[in-house]
């Protein structure tokens, strides 16, 4: 089997909070062995060198919250509005820009219609298209009149839901959803203020045997279920029946917070700074002035959010980073800004975010004894960078920076030689 060898890198492994010097062998489409210290060490005879120059090797990244449908989105129902056609071909562009910028895995938030998700996933896994490693999710699961409810009387309009009321109704869409081939379900537990003023965050939406169907569905096929979920009931309730991964979580009071650390072993929560911060702050253009950002609550979301989501990460539970990327003001492709928006908006170190981006987005794709680290025996999903990321987390968003993106052991982008004998010049230089 062909053996690369990285040497002259530095290295972030996914599981420790800092660079270290060193190289790492690869075997075929895994890490063989990783040597941590200064000078060549590694002897494979066969393998093919790549002087990174002093240039970082780090595991690729996970997206936690992903939505590769949503194609520039300036309301909830333009989704709807785009017909399938358009739709696959705009996720399948999606999947190739996140891809560009590292994002070698995805966990999708939810699919716009049933079954992008999963075919863009087939595709994917088929080698037919260029993407991350895709988790297919249904489109949401919800209510009517929750908060993607765009529907009113005379005259309908799609969004990226399915409705459903009641468990029964519940069992039967979940059920199919399955059929039709998705990796979990996704359910609005709580409301939230994009939408309907009738269905505000801190209000619990789905009812608790709704929720308690659309999960028992879900386990008896051995799929997951991720939640939307702001409001402190709508925590509680997922986490009485199983939900894995949570979504905002802004609402959790002091019950929701300690049975979120109770289960911390086994649920991820994804916070999505994004959808609050850069809607309230950068996103005029698009419709939300002063007033509506005030109207919506946003500055009292992200007050009360900043001081939540600090705990959370505090306790020690999982917090992701994944960004609800895909809308006009939050394109796909600038997804690394959650790594800043951790730092500047929770107080949340990069370090701890690069590991939840790396290793624990590995454990949250289901393959944690085999991805998101530089490890012996994992898979070699590799990015190459132009400097250290725990220094300057920003380059991450620069896609000169980001030097090579391995997936799988194959080169999805390959380092540029020119570039790499430049970057070793100006290292001897100094
Ligand atoms: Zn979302």
């Amino acid at each position: 089997m062909a053996q690369t060898l990285f040497s002259n890198c530095r290295i972030f492994d996914g599981s420790k909070k800092r660079t270290y010097a060193g190289e790492v062998l690869l075997q075929g489409n895994r890490i063989k062995k990783v040597w941590n210290g200064k000078g060549a060490k590694i002897r494979a005879s066969n393998a093919k060198v790549i002087d990174c120059g002093g240039a970082t090797i780090m595991p690729g990244l996970t997206d936690a919250h992903a939505h590769l449908s949503l194609m520039g989105a300036t309301t909830l129902t333009h989704p709807g509005d785009t017909p399938v056609e358009e739709m696959i071909y705009g996720t399948m562009h999606n999947a190739k820009t996140v891809l560009d910028y590292g994002y070698t895995s995805v966990y999708s938030g939810f699919s716009s219609k049933p079954r992008v998700d999963v075919v863009i996933r087939n595709e994917i896994e088929a080698g037919r298209i260029p993407g991350p490693r895709l988790l297919a999710s249904s489109p949401i699961m919800a209510v009517t009149g929750d908060f993607t409810d765009a529907r009113q009387m005379h005259m309908y309009h799609d969004s990226v839901t399915i409705f459903v009321d009641g468990p029964i109704e519940m069992r039967r869409r979940c059920r199919e959803m399955i059929r039709e081939g998705v990796d979990h379900i996704k359910l609005t537990i709580s409301g939230d203020e994009f939408g309907t003023p009738h269905a505000r965050a801190e209000m619990l939406t789905t009812f608790e045997d709704e929720v308690r169907e659309a999960c028992a569905v879900a386990h008896s096929r051995g799929k997951e279920v991720v939640a939307h979920a702001r409001a402190a009931e709508a925590i509680k309730i997922g986490l009485k029946h199983g939900v894995r991964v949570f979504y905002h979580c802004d609402f959790a009071d002091e019950e929701a917070l300690d049975m979120l650390e109770a289960k911390k072993k086994e649920i991820f929560v994804v916070p999505t700074p994004s959808s609050t911060y850069i809607t309230a702050t950068e996103s005029e253009e698009w419709g939300f002035t002063p007033d509506v950002v005030e109207y919506m609550n946003l500055p009292r979301k992200m007050a009360i959010s900043k001081k939540t989501i600090k705990e959370i990460h505090r306790r020690g539970i999982k917090t992701l980073p994944g960004g609800d990327w895909g809308f006009a003001w939050t394109p796909h492709g600038q997804n690394s800004r959650d790594y800043e928006l951790f730092r500047d908006f929770y107080g949340i170190p990069v370090a701890d975010t690069l590991r939840a981006g790396t290793m624990y987005g590995g454990q949250l794709m289901g393959m944690g004894d085999e991805l998101g680290q530089i490890k012996a025996g994992y898979l070699a999903d590799i990015l190459m960078i132009d400097g250290d990321p725990i220094k300057d987390v920003s380059i991450l968003q620069d896609i000169d920076k980001i030097l090579m993106v391995m997936k799988n052991g194959e080169m999805h982008r390959a380092p540029d030689a020119r570039k790499l004998a430049q970057r070793r010049r100006s290292v001897a230089a100094e």
